[in-house]
């Protein structure tokens, strides 16, 4: 297939190369989202390939189908910014990566507390400052915390394991407690005893309906004074208005997000030398116990390369007619 990848990345590009190649397809990097001013660069080619702030919605598509494109192919899990009912009246296919590296995540989400807890963030630049005063430097051992984890699924599970391995008591939240997690000494509690008890939250369940803003007001008013909260799953499970004052309030001892509700116009792209106006984005990286990321907690060379050969894979399964586990 003549494949156009949007919202390429230069992280990503060797990867796609290289996979798509070995299996006879044919490919083109585009640097722009896939949106309705982009979707006539798709001209020619038989199948686009798109990610998380790409916008595939009822217009892309019909845009899409006019132009003869056969498939669309998520190179990431998640497909809440795909009209699936536009795409299935069209007769577009729309495959997907269900699971490229639950370690990346797990493991990023772990790098962001520690960092946090022990003020790695604060020590790096001090150093390199020849400022080597321990001052405001004071971490808590994981060890023997109570850390509470939503969501305890193909990443939260990792990251209980991991926290067990520290030392930590990890009492998770899920509508589906898993046997495997039981084995590991993770203990399943409501959602109102996990905020009561937890000293560290880590989020790890999808953004829906009832998912949005879990973390509000009334859960922060609930949890422990100074619980360290981690996201790094999606940025609407998180109120950012609600988290600020939190902070504010010294209710919230510590926040670390990989990903931000309104991230989609910012991340993955460098703006530095722009005047960023998101307001609430910009008081967040004002806090000192705050650290922010811009959604790499995928990145592994290995998240990467699985990314990239299932997503030549479900195209090479599409085109040979052959049926696509992966497909939605
Ligand atoms: P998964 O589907 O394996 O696990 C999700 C878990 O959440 C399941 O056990 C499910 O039962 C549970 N869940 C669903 N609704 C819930 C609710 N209302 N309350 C509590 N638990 C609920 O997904 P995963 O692969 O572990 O991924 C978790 C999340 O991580 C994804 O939804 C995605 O948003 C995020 N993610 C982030 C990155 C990143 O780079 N930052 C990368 C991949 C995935």
């Amino acid at each position: 297939m003549r494949v156009l990848v949007f919202s390429a990345r230069k992280d990503e590009r060797a990867f796609l190369r290289q996979a798509m190649v070995k299996l006879g397809h044919e490919i083109a990097f585009e640097e722009a989202h896939l949106s309705g001013r982009t979707a006539a660069l798709a001209e020619g080619y038989d199948a686009i390939s798109v990610f998380v702030n790409d916008c595939v919605d009822a217009e892309v598509i019909a845009s899409l189908d006019s132009l003869g494109v056969k498939a669309i192919a998520l190179r990431c899990a998640g497909y809440n910014n795909v009209d699936l009912d536009a795409a299935a009246n069209a007769g577009i296919p729309v495959v997907r990566v269900p699971a490229y590296s639950p370690y990346a995540v797990a493991e990023h989400a772990v790098a962001l507390l520690m960092a946090l807890n022990r003020h790695i963030h604060k020590a790096y630049n001090r150093v390199r400052e020849g400022n080597f005063s321990l001052d405001g430097l004071v971490g808590r051992d994981i060890h023997g915390k109570t850390v509470g984890v939503i969501g305890t699924g193909t990443i939260g599970r990792v990251f209980c394991q991991i926290l067990r391995g520290f030392g930590a008591r990890v009492i998770a939240y899920d509508l589906y407690p898993c046997e495997e997690a039981l084995k590991m000494g993770v203990e399943y509690v409501d959602l109102a005893r996990l905020y009561a008890e937890s000293d560290i939250i880590s989020l790890h369940c999808p953004l829906t309906p009832q998912t949005h803003h879990l973390i509000d007001a009334e859960a922060l008013a609930s949890m422990k004074q100074g619980v360290i909260i981690i996201n790094t799953s999606r940025g609407g499970l998180v109120d950012t208005q609600a988290v600020i004052g939190g902070l504010k309030s010294l209710q919230v001892g510590g926040l670390a997000l990989d990903v931000y509700e309104e991230e989609a116009d910012l991340f993955f792209e460098d703006l530095s030398g722009e005047v960023i106006a998101d307001d609430e984005l910009m008081r967040l990286t004002t806090f000192p116990n705050v650290i922010i990321t811009g959604h790499q907690a995928f990145l592994t060379q290995e998240a990467l390369i699985n990314i990239a050969e299932t997503t030549a894979q479900n195209l090479s399964d599409l085109e040979s007619n052959a049926s696509c586990s992966n497909q939605l």
